[in-house]
């Protein structure tokens, strides 16, 4: 069970027809096969760094593709990748057999592998062309999580430098992508991967822990799910189905470094998710299981009300599995439960992806949002040095977000350690300009105030003021905030 993702599988053709023909989405198996064949010729002969034929390669990443739900031309697309890089065939006979669509996606992925940088510039390279080519089509980079997925699946055929630097780019660039866009299933897997290669020892030592603690775990959550089952019967609460998840290995790992490497102290390794068909059943399940069982004070999360901002929703609880005495919080003890209906599972799984298929239903909010938050930072990325790039994106990316309320109820999206000033600016430009004061919570408080998620923040303004103060750059932590400050002093300056 732990180690399922982690080493190479080798996918023939026919491995690849039989997870097209399972496929939800509709796959031309012709069309694939077309494909496929014309991968095969143009790879003739080339062996990947591992000694295998290397159309293993683009087999396994477009079988990556059809597990994660991409539609034809992404599938295609992925069996193509390395055509035009590492054989004679080109992108324009591409284009004649397979028409622009894909000849376009398969461009857009062969433009992002020509690396020239190293370090800090290259890092801030590989941003910069990452973010241009997700601007103009976000399929281009689901199909180079899928490529660096089996990437990193074959590293040990490798140089250690060359596995590292592979290993740490799909860490600290692909990963903190694939999270901002909400697809959880792949991002676990690249984490997971990356650390197996990065950290061997430690990943060594965790899988070690786990599998003594394991079992024990396992029986606790399998009698809480018989438990469970007969208490929503009572209640008359509407479950699909239950099930359990363990947590992804980095994650854990990132985690028990702040708990002194007891596994006791983490509560939720394996968690019971239970799916529920509709919003309020979410509600019901939640008020059912706390009328039985004691919840920990603290953890009781809404994502449902308050989604994170990568658009994942559900409920969470951990609740003490015994009844009685609850002196010792120990892991073994409680256990924390997932609620969520099928379309939240969905999207906590695809993310961005998952709404695709299902065009009638429109785009979400959350859809609409990470599409502009993909544009703004082209923008942003435009005006802006290769260290200062790096830096404000640890900020805006990989720092957990809040969702900040305005006086109407809509919800603005912020890294944590926003002030109100970055919420000002996040509303409009104008709105920061013009800023004077605020009352978070209806009470006054300074603009270097730090808000939290939940916070109703009303901008107080002076319609007759339009510039910033200078010293509000000191407390703003956006990017965004901060780069419109900077260019309205640049042109009063100027
Ligand atoms: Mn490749």
């Amino acid at each position: 069970m732990l180690s399922k993702t982690y080493s190479n599988t080798i996918v023939s053709w026919n491995d690849l027809k039989l997870e097209a023909e399972k496929s939800k989405i509709p796959l031309d198996l012709d069309l694939l096969q077309l494909a496929y064949e014309l991968a095969n010729q143009a790879h003739q002969g080339q062996l990947r760094a591992t000694g295998e034929p290397y159309i293993h390669h683009p087999l396994a990443t477009a079988k990556k593709l059809i597990e994660m739900q991409m539609e034809q031309d992404v599938v295609i697309a992925g069996l193509l990748h390395d055509v035009p890089e590492d054989t004679s065939v080109t992108i324009e006979a591409i284009e004649k057999d397979f028409g622009s669509k894909i000849a376009k996606l398969v461009a857009g992925v062969t433009k992002l592998s020509n690396l020239k940088y190293r370090g800090l510039e290259r890092y801030a390279e590989n941003l910069r062309k990452m973010f241009i080519a997700m601007s103009a089509d976000i399929r281009v980079i689901i199909i180079k999580f899928a490529d660096r997925w089996h990437n990193l699946t074959t590293l040990e055929g490798l140089k250690p430098e060359k596995r590292e630097r592979i290993a740490r780019e799909a860490l600290e660039i692909y990963v903190p992508i694939a999270d901002r866009l909400g697809i959880g299933g792949i991002k676990t897997e690249l984490e997971d991967l990356a650390f197996q290669w990065l950290q061997p020892k430690e990943f060594a030592w965790l899988q070690n822990e786990i599998a003594s603690s394991l079992p024990m775990l396992e029986d606790n959550l399998n009698q809480m799910e018989i438990e469970l089952k007969s208490i929503f019967i009572k209640d008359q609460v509407k479950i699909i189905s239950q099930s359990s998840r363990r947590k992804g290995l980095y994650s854990l790992y990132k985690k028990l470094i702040n708990h002194d490497r007891d596994l006791n102290r983490i509560f939720d390794l394996i968690a019971l998710r239970i799916i529920v068909p509709d919003i309020s059943s979410c509600y019901q399940a939640l008020g059912s299981i706390h009328a039985e069982f004691t919840p920990l004070p603290g953890r009781i999360k809404d994502y449902i009300a308050l989604p994170k901002a990568n658009g994942y929703q559900s409920l969470h609880t951990t609740i003490f599995t015994k009844r009685g005495d609850h002196s010792v919080i120990d892991g073994r003890q409680v256990l924390e439960i997932q609620i969520r209906t099928p379309e939240m599972h969905e999207q906590a799984e695809y993310g961005i992806t998952a709404h695709w298929h299902y065009k009638e239903h429109g785009a979400t909010k959350a859809d609409t949002e990470q599409l502009k938050w993909v544009k703004d930072l082209v923008e942003w990325q435009k005006h802006i040095s290769n260290e200062d790039l790096v830096d404000n994106l640890k900020m805006d990316i990989f720092k957990h977000r809040i969702f900040v309320l305005t006086p109407n109820g809509d919800a603005i999206n912020l890294p944590e350690d926003a002030t109100v000033i970055d919420f000002a600016y996040a509303l409009h430009t104008d709105i920061g300009n013009s800023c004077v004061g605020a009352r978070v919570n209806a009470k006054m408080v300074p603009l270097n105030t730090i808000l939290k998620s939940g916070d109703v923040v009303e901008i107080l303004r002076d319609k007759n003021r339009k510039k910033p103060n200078v010293d509000w750059l000191s407390f703003a932590v956006t990017s965004g905030a901060k780069e419109k400050m900077n260019r309205k002093l640049r042109e009063l300056d100027a």
